[in-house]
Formats: structure tokens, sequence, C-alpha cells
């Protein structure tokens, strides 16, 4: 777990900054060294109480490391602690904001956008819809049921009326639901979810857009999971169309938290018109009054945020870059390989029937079992001896007739069906995936 050469990356990168400041009189923090390092020893001692969400048999919840140089990047910001509220605050880190969302921008298609980061996605989507609810006020917000839950909430928080759109048995948003809902006349945002949360399934973005030919709306793409797999190779023809439409929406979230190799605290949103930023016009009194330049504060609802975030994600930018035929790439199309795998094996294992074939990375699951009550208590058996062997998985819970469109063997004795889901994002696990289901099936086994 620790590498020495991190170590040492970080501290050559320190007085490398250092060098900077040689000019100024020194001085060193005061604090209580022993004190401290028992007072570190205990938190170390209280954090083994995670799931080991760095290591490639963790093969549940959206969990992905950093990588080494954003983890580096970031800790070695921490000494100056910059704020990109403000360029008074953050100077280089601003330029590296600004720097690192033209870059997002770039894989979707656009040159100029408005966009900046934020704590993460669903502050990321508060803003986009609350554009939404600015350019068109009181006028519904729609988006799938298998959504994120943020959006529902975020629609309470700015008082815009919601309504969710069932979804087709593959887990994306239903169109004929959709248009329903436009021909009453009041929908002024639709969001596309590109990768839901929970079955990673990219709602059919291409045919939305062909739907403003015949209706007036906005779209939103909800790409916080998702979004980078726009530079993969490996995708399906139908989910290749979605993601090509990116272009075509009006704003863009994702999350370099999510897929970008980021400590948490890093989402990011992108509108392709740049003019909405009159919209967050206001009057500070006491930041801007440094330079003519954009202060990031200015287009953004947040204030105070982590310069940290940014720098972290310039390197990785840089180590990394996000074009297509790239290693970065590479790593997205080894997770979409791995998901691919996994969903064969477990078509042909006798303890599991997956469901629908992944269009991202994330595999979703039920327990063989003769109804569905059983195959829930199954999911749990096997998620708890899947946990006692060092591998670990996670739970969803899903309609019934979702699961038995795959599942018909399971007949239905309660309403939704408790199944396990993998969503393998690391770059490790397509070398892991003979391991995780060797171990996948021992535990199925062994709580029979
Ligand atoms: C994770 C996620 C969100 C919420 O983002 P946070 O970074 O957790 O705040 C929103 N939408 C989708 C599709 C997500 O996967």
């Amino acid at each position: 777990m620790i590498n020495a050469t991190e170590l040492q990356l970080l501290k050559d990168a320190l007085a490398r900054l250092a060098e900077g400041y040689a000019d100024l009189p020194d001085f060193k923090p005061e604090f209580d060294v022993p004190k401290a390092a028992d007072v570190l020893d205990e938190v170390a001692a209280r954090m083994q109480d995670n799931y080991p969400y760095y290591h490639p048999q963790y093969a549940g919840q959206m969990l992905k490391p950093p990588h080494p140089i954003a983890r580096i990047g970031y800790a070695m910001s921490l000494w100056v602690n910059p704020n990109n509220h403000a360029l008074d605050g953050g100077r280089a880190s601003s330029a590296m904001e600004k720097e690192c969302v033209v870059e997002l921008g770039r894989m979707f298609g656009w040159d100029n956008p408005l966009a900046h980061l934020t704590g993460g996605g669903t502050m990321a989507n508060l803003e986009a819809l609350w554009v939404s609810g600015r350019l068109h006020p009181g006028r519904r917000i729609v988006a799938s049921t298998q959504a994120h839950y943020t959006h529902s909430r975020i629609t309470e928080v700015l008082g815009l009326p919601f309504t969710a759109v069932p979804v087709s048995n593959d887990g994306r948003m239903d169109l004929d639901a959709l248009e329903v809902l436009l021909k009453n006349g009041d929908v002024g945002t639709v969001v596309a979810t590109m990768g839901n949360t929970g079955l990673g399934a990219v709602d059919p973005l291409q045919a939305i857009v062909e739907l403003q030919r015949d209706y007036e709306f906005r779209i939103h793409a909800d790409a916080a999971y998702g979004g980078y797999f726009v530079l993969a190779d490996e995708l399906r023809n139908e989910t290749r169309a979605a993601y090509e439409q990116l272009t075509a929406v009006d704003s863009i979230v994702i999350d370099p938290h999510k897929h970008g190799l980021q400590p948490y605290g890093c989402g990011s949103v992108l509108f392709k018109d740049p003019s909405v930023g009159a919209l967050y016009k206001h009057d500070s009194p006491f930041t801007y009054f440094s330079s003519a330049e954009l202060h990031l504060g200015e287009i953004s609802l947040e204030c105070s945020r982590p310069g940290a975030s940014a720098v972290a994600l310039w390197a990785t930018q840089q180590l990394l870059p996000l074009v297509p035929g790239g290693e970065f790439a590479a790593i997205l199309d080894d997770c979409l390989i791995a998901a691919g795998q996994f969903w064969s094996r477990l078509r042909d294992s006798s303890n599991f029937v997956p469901l629908m074939t992944p269009e991202l990375d994330i595999v979703v699951y039920a327990v063989k079992a003769p109804d569905s009550s059983k195959a829930s208590d199954r999911a749990r058996q096997v998620f708890a001896a899947a946990a006692e062997r060092n591998l670990h998985l996670a739970l969803i819970e899903l309609p019934i007739e979702l699961v038995q469109e795959y599942a018909p063997g399971i007949r239905a004795d309660s309403e939704t069906v408790t199944c396990l889901r993998s969503v393998l994002m690391k770059p490790e696990h397509l070398g892991w995936l003979e391991t995780i289901v060797d171990v996948l099936e021992t535990s199925a086994d062994a709580a029979r």
C-alpha cells in the first residue's frame, strides 16, 4: 500500500515548490510533535475500519483510487493551500483549473464552454439545473427513474417541478414516456443520464436530441459517472451514438472524482453557451478587485473551493491526456472489457443470472433462487460470504419486473429483488477478473 517512490516524488516536488519562496524569512509551524504522532497513530488505526476501496478485490460501489500523481499533486499543493474562489486566493491553481476545463470541454467537441470545477456532481448538477430554471422559469425538469436521486432533490431546492420518466428494460429512459411528457408543453429541461449510477445504462441521447425538432427544451447531460467514456473505443454502437451527441447538449456534468482518477471533491459543470455566465452576476464587495481577469468565483455558486483539486487534476491530465487512443482511454476500455467478460462468466455460472449486458463497466446480477425473496436473501448471504474472503461487492434493490426480464426463473413473491452489483472501474480489474470470479463462485457455493 505504501510506496516509497510516491513519497520521494512528493518530497522532490515540495522542495521545488519551496524554491519559489526562498526569499522569505523562514519559520516553522509549532506543534506538539510526539502528541501529534500519537493522534495520527490512532487515526490510522481507526481508518482500518474501511473496506479496501483502493484494492482490485474491492469490486462493489463506484470507488476508484486517485492516480498517484493526483495524490501527490493534491498533497503538495496543501503546503500553499490555494482557494480557487478568487485569483487573490489561488492564482496558479485558478489558471490550472481554467486549462483543465478546456480539456474537459474538448472531449465533447466544445471549444469555448463556460466551465469550472465543483465540489462534486451534486453541486455541478445543481448549477446546471439552476441555469435551466433561470432560463425557463417554472418549467418542468424531467429525468429517468434510474437517474441519480439528486435531481428530484435539487429541483425541490430550486422550486422547480420534476417528473421521473420510466425506463425500459435496458435501464434507459423510455422515449414514448418522454414524448407524452413533452406533449404537455411545460418541460423546460430533459436530463439525459450518460451512465446511470445503478446500472450504468446510457439514455438514448440521439433520440432525445431529435425530439428537439418537435418540442422546445434544454438538454442537460448528467455524465457525472460516464462522461469520460466518450474517449473509449469499446462502446457498443448505440452507446457510442449517444455519446457522439454530447456536443449538441446545453450543459454537461462530469465528475473527475468518479472516473477521472481524482480524490473526492472534484466535479465539474460545463455550459456550451458561455453567455449564461451573466446569470451568476453578483457584487462581492471584497473579492474581485485584484485584476480584470476572470475570478472563478464569479461563475460559480460555491465560494471557497480547493485549489488542490485543480492542481491534482491538471497534473493528471498532463500525464494522461484526455485523448482517444491514449493511455487514459485505454484504462476505460479495459474497464469495459472487464465488465463484458464478467457478464459472460456470470451467464455461464450455476449460481448467478446477470441482468442486462453492461453498457459501461457496471454489472448487476441476481443470485439464482426459486422466488424473489430467496434470491434477495441469497444475494445478502453471498455479499457477506465474499466479504469474508476479501472480495467486496455492492447490493442494489430492483423492481421484480425488471429482474424477471432477465431471470424468468425467479418467481415473484416480493415487489423488489436485492441483486449484487459490481462496478469494475479500476485499471486493474481486467487483470484480476479470474481471481474475482473464483472468489465469487467459492463464496456463492459456501453461502448455499
Ligand atoms: C455520482 C453521481 C452523481 C452525484 O455526484 P456526487 O459527485 O456524488 O455529488 C450524480 N449523477 C450521477 C449519474 C452520478 O453517478
